[in-house]
């Protein structure tokens, strides 16, 4: 069933009985010619370019739970292109242009608003840093805008920018950079995936790989074996349990990251803005509460809930930068675990295994990348070499110190 305005108009005045579930609930097959594990936004935008790109037809995604029970329902929803290494910009500007695209692609509401986002810098030095991230973004093709302090008090008048710590010089803006509604992301990518006749099969762990003589055969399942000749795994949190099934160990850490909501609130953040002291960044949901989160809790976890001493630290960079929020009350709150890696990048390669392709390392910055890493990992699996724009995401990186360290922290995951 294709949605349109028109669609919608029939069914109000019909009493909305013409509606058909978004996707089907088959029962899982024997054999596919692609298994993709974890129906999150990577597994099932793999499905769906996969389908759209390649023409494959024959493709299970595999989820333990429901869709949209990951990261991908639980991230601050925020899109971007900011980037400042030549192997990370590339990639995320090419993810920023599918989403442009991406409603009309999947016929489906996703709420992509290119709102803007602000990333506020309070010292010289941090002025030139984003001077140049500016740059490269530009270079690549991006957009970047340096404001002053006016141009900030502009955009955002309520701001503290005498904060006698952390004063506001400026902001680094991104206008196309933005927020979309994250588990409309995930539904979107199944309908699509579904109606190319992907089966999306839920409430189906994969708990081991069948490897016969170094070649992948299919999975083993809560649900039974399931043969594939090939198998893309995108667990996001659970990369380092899921690929120790076929002995393999890899650079990724899981850690908590948490998100919070507060009480609904008249319209007054006009994009994202991001502080440059600390780690804190909020948008304005469309029903009014404001999304915000900062670090990770800095702990090895697979738990799905964070600690205290995290909350208070975002609520202080908070209202460090708006002390105006000092009375809201918080509503909600949840965690998701990353898969951190070493040098705070991701990873889209295939592994010593024929057939087994492995997705994640998307530390905290996943959500923006879901279209392009679905397309570039659709690209892996049908064609078994590394799309252009994902050349650098391989595995053999932190062998030829060939790092992608945005943030310059290193190989310690706790500090990115
Ligand atoms: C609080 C928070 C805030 C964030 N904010 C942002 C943000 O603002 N912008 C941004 O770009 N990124 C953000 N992220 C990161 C982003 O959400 C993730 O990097 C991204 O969603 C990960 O990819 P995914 O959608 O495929 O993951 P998931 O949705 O987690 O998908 C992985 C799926 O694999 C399934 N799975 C696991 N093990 C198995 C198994 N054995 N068998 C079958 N299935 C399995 C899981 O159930 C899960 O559904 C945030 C994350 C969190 C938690």
């Amino acid at each position: 069933m294709a949605y349109s305005g028109f669609r919608l108009i029939r069914e109000a005045l019909t009493g909305h009985k013409g509606w058909k579930p978004a996707w089907r609930d088959p029962e899982p097959q024997a054999h596919y010619d692609v298994v993709v594990v974890g129906g999150g936004g990577h597994g099932l935008a793999t499905a769906h370019y996969l389908a759209k790109n390649f023409g494959k037809t024959r493709i299970a995604v595999l989820e333990k739970g429901w869709i949209g029970g990951g990261n991908v329902g639980r991230n601050t929803t925020i899109i971007r292109s900011n980037y400042l290494l030549p192997g990370n910009e590339p990639f995320y500007e090419l993810s920023l242009q599918l989403w442009e695209g991406l409603e009309q692609d999947l016929n489906y509401n996703a709420m992509v608003s290119q709102r803007g986002i602000m990333n506020l810098f309070h010292t010289d030095a941090q002025r030139d840093a984003f001077r140049r991230r500016g740059n490269s973004m530009i270079l690549h093709g991006s957009d970047a805008e340096l404001l002053d302090r006016e141009g900030v008090k502009r955009e955002a008048p309520f701001l503290n920018f005498d904060n006698a710590r952390f004063p506001i010089k400026g902001a680094l803006m991104h206008r196309r950079g933005g927020t979309v509604r994250h588990d409309a992301v995930a539904w979107g990518y199944a309908r699509s995936a579904d109606r190319y006749g992907v089966d999306i099969i839920q409430n189906c762990e994969v708990t081991g790989f069948k490897i016969e003589n170094g070649k992948i055969r299919g999975v083993e399942t809560s649900r039974g074996t399931i043969g594939a000749e090939k198998v893309g795994v995108a667990v996001a949190g659970s990369s380092g349990k899921v690929m120790s099934y076929a002995g393999l160990r890899l650079p990724i850490e899981s850690h908590v990251l948490q998100a919070f909501v507060s009480e609904g609130l008249k319209p007054m953040i006009p994009g994202v803005i991001t502080f440059g002291a600390g780690h804190f960044y909020v948008s304005q949901s469309d029903k009014g509460g404001l999304v915000f989160g900062g670090d990770i809790d800095g702990y090895n976890t697979y738990a799905q809930r964070g600690n205290l001493p995290v909350v208070e630290d975002v609520c202080e960079g908070g209202m460090a930068i708006m002390p105006m929020i000092g009375r809201t009350r918080l509503l909600r709150m949840w965690g998701g675990i990353m898969d951190m890696s070493m040098d705070g990048s991701p990873i889209i390669d295939r592994t010593p295994i024929e057939g087994l392709y492995f997705n994640g390392g998307w530390c905290y910055g996943g959500f923006k990348a879901t279209p392009a890493s679905g397309l570039t990992f659709a690209h892996l699996l049908a064609t078994g070499g590394p799309h252009a724009t994902a050349e650098a995401l391989r595995f053999d990186r932190f062998e030829k110190g060939l790092m992608i360290d945005e943030k310059g922290a290193g190989a310690q995951p706790n500090l990115h």
